[in-house]
């Protein structure tokens, strides 16, 4: 193990001779000063303080508070853990992590273990017994089976509703993606599908309402600026639908937003050729060929489209080009478009945007993968866009991208060769 190194940031810290907040006082240490970190544990009773470092003061094992010793990030996951108490070490070690778990829960010492490690970046809220934690790490891998990873700022902490909220946005742009995958090279697998186009994805919990760069001018519920981090406030998570001022008529859930935010990678990250090759931005394409177009369905049949004809939802923001692509991605992915209407005329226009975003899409990821390098490659796009900040971020996601059981630059490669299916 590194040699773990702390800084104290309190003025004066007490130091005891054993890990609980009520040991005897064995010192104390003064702001600025280095302490080596050995081990952390968990005081139950000692609320804010509760979490406690092993340290080594002059040669003696003594032990004080995490809340006021700085660790580099890096190391803290380090840190190993040591249970005061055998028999509930799993439900300590859940605790250190800063999940509630129920008195009474029975949960393998194993198992605790690796949900903490997947919890390492994120807070949770609410109380877990066995089965919400089965169910808490279920959502987490599945996550991570997509690329996709989370994280806790501002004060922001998951409940296993938002989680669930998640999962179905990332599952519905997932299928969208694994229908269009399926047409252009022959097997469907929404998983995958979604690794190729939207991961490494890391998705935070702010406990803002307001999540605007610039939150004296303009209010944002969630923000996708870069296309690799999505942050979601807190008024992203409602139960029923909602419409925004700019189209009051086209309503949208908690889940369909999210999708929204998850579809904007599309726009911010690809690019896609046109028939006679040359490259252009997905708004770009939108704005001129699909926005407000005639389309010829395959039948012969014109079919004229305004901004909103054929869709069932509007979550954007603004009607700007690059949101109202993002909505037609997403109302695809979801299967929002009014190809089930009772009315013929709105049947066609959403039969008219299926075949249009399909087209476009299919150019989108036909371009990706033509142009795909390998995952050092979406390393170098990352720190090029966000620095070594936004790297750190996306760590973890990137790792995923090179597990040997579902590996990316094997998976592209393999793409690469599949000839694409015509019409
Ligand atoms: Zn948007």
């Amino acid at each position: 193990m590194a040699e773990i190194k702390g800084i104290v940031t309190a003025d004066t810290l007490n130091v005891r001779a054993d890990y609980k907040t009520d040991a005897p006082k064995a010192g104390e240490v003064k702001k600025g000063q280095e302490l080596r970190i050995t081990g952390f544990a968990v005081d139950p009773k000692g609320d804010d303080f509760k979490l406690r470092y092993r340290i080594v003061l002059n040669g003696k094992t003594l032990w004080t508070t995490a809340k006021f010793v700085s660790v580099d990030p890096a190391l803290v996951k380090q840190i190993p853990f040591i249970a005061q108490n055998p028999a509930n070490a799993a439900e300590e070690l859940l605790e250190a992590s800063g999940m509630d778990v129920k008195d009474g829960t029975q949960i393998a010492f194993e198992e605790a273990q690796a949900v903490a490690a997947l919890m390492r970046d994120f807070k949770v809220s609410g109380t877990f017994d066995d089965q919400g934690i089965r169910l808490l790490r279920g959502v987490i891998e599945h996550l991570h089976a997509c690329g996709v990873t989370l994280g806790s700022d501002d004060s922001g902490s998951w409940s296993m509703g938002d989680l669930q909220k998640v999962q179905q946005a990332v599952d519905g742009m997932a299928g969208g993606m694994g229908k269009l995958f399926e047409q252009l090279y022959g097997a469907r697998d929404d998983a995958k599908a979604f690794r190729t186009m939207y991961a490494p994805l890391h998705i935070t919990r702010s406990g803002k309402n307001n999540v605007s760069p610039w939150p004296e001018k303009e209010t944002w519920f969630a923000k996708n600026s870069n296309g690799y981090e999505i942050v979601l406030g807190n008024r992203v998570f409602f139960e029923g639908t909602t419409v925004t001022r700019s189209n009051p008529h086209m309503p949208y859930s908690s889940v369909e937003l999210i999708a929204h935010e998850i579809g904007h990678v599309i726009n911010w990250r690809y690019s896609l050729k046109m028939p006679k090759g040359q490259v252009v931005r997905p708004r770009e394409f939108y704005e001129s060929h699909l926005m407000a177009k005639k389309y010829v369905l395959p039948t012969g049949e014109s079919v004229s489209l305004s901004m909103n004809d054929g869709y069932l939802l509007a979550a954007r923001s603004s009607n700007g080009p690059h949101e109202t692509v993002t909505d037609a991605i997403t109302a695809f992915s979801l299967d929002r478009l009014t190809e089930n209407d009772a009315n013929p005329a709105k049947q066609k226009q959403g039969q008219a945007r299926r075949l249009q975003i399909a087209d476009m899409l299919g150019r989108i990821i036909q371009f990706r993968v033509e142009s795909y390098t390998n995952v050092e490659g979406i390393r170098a796009a990352i720190l090029k866009m966000g620095g070594a900040a936004l790297e750190t971020t996306m760590q973890t996601g990137l790792e995923l991208l090179k597990r040997a059981d579902s590996d990316l630059d094997k998976e592209m490669d393999r793409l690469k060769k599949t000839p694409i299916k015509a019409g």
